[in-house]
């Protein structure tokens, strides 16, 4: 079974999020990482080729050039190989422009199964998975707690606000995981000494067949008009611990509001 995994490179959490005012666009210029929801659908994945007994586990990426190192922990943990989607001409784009360019990818992979992380950790849209499977025509599942494949087509648990649903569709198809669903491994040392030598392509819009006016701002449907921050969530009261006082403080704070 070929099973394509969509992972995506983000700022580091707890690195801050900052604007770039003249873009209007995410800084993505710091520490970077692996977005954390995407180690789950890497591990699904290696999972399932582990009990089909072969196979392959592709991941798609598309980002700036350097995505490549926070990808390779992916491979570390057993991927195969890497398709990273990286050109100057897709910068800016939203999520019409990354769907159109990510379908064309995974697309030319012909994969049975196409999994993706729940979301992703900076833009937080969780609904790329749907735009996708809409312009490959393929089912789709998200919210993936628990999962089986086999005969050629996967039952799967859906996590809802109400309870569980329980699906099967026909292979191929997209599946959006949720963070219940595995635990990911850590890679092991000999793990992170191979996925440097593992394959990592590189390829433009063009070797994908994505005319440049369908990816980056020309491609998008979406115009960012302005940007605030988030309004103040009102006073803030800041413990000092000086001298180990601030379990009494806090016991005082509570005390005075008859919160105890
Ligand atoms: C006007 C505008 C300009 C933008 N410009 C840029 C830009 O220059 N650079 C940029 O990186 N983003 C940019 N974005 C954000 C980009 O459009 C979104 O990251 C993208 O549409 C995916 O949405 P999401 O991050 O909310 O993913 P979600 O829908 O939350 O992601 C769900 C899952 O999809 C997969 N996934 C998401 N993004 C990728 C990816 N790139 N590659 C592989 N898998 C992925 C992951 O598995 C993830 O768990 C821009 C957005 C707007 C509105």
């Amino acid at each position: 079974m070929k099973i394509a995994v969509c992972v995506k490179e983000v700022p580091e959490a707890g690195s801050g999020r900052r604007i770039d005012p003249a873009t209007k666009r995410l800084d993505r210029s710091g520490e970077r990482a692996i977005n954390a929801y995407d180690l789950n659908a890497v591990e699904e994945a290696l999972r399932l080729k582990d009990a089909d007994g072969g196979g392959e586990v592709v991941l798609i990426s598309m980002g700036q050039d350097k995505a490549l190192e926070s990808v390779r922990k992916a491979l570390a943990m057993g991927a195969d190989r890497a398709v990273l989607i990286s050109d100057e001409a897709a910068a800016g784009s939203d999520l019409v422009a990354t769907s159109k360019v990510l379908a064309a990818a995974i697309k030319r992979e012909e994969a049975d199964l196409v999994l993706f992380g729940q979301a992703a950790e900076d833009s937080d849209g969780a609904v790329l998975w749907s735009a996708i499977a809409e312009r490959l025509q393929l089912p789709v599942v998200s919210q993936v707690s628990e999962l089986e494949v086999a005969g050629g087509s996967i039952t799967a648990k859906r996590q809802t606000e109400f309870g569980y649903d329980t699906i099967t569709s026909p292979l191929p198809a997209v599946l959006a995981v949720s963070d219940a669903l595995n635990e990911p491994r850590y890679p092991s040392l000999k793990g992170i000494m191979s996925a440097k030598k593992k394959p990592q392509d590189v390829n433009s819009l063009a070797d994908l067949g994505v005319d440049a006016s369908d990816a980056g701002e020309s491609g998008s449907r979406t115009k960012v008009l302005d940007l605030s921050p988030p309004p103040s969530r009102g006073d803030t009261l800041v413990l000092e611990d000086e001298g180990g006082s601030s379990a009494e403080q806090l016991m005082a704070f509570l005390v005075e509001r008859k919160f105890v």
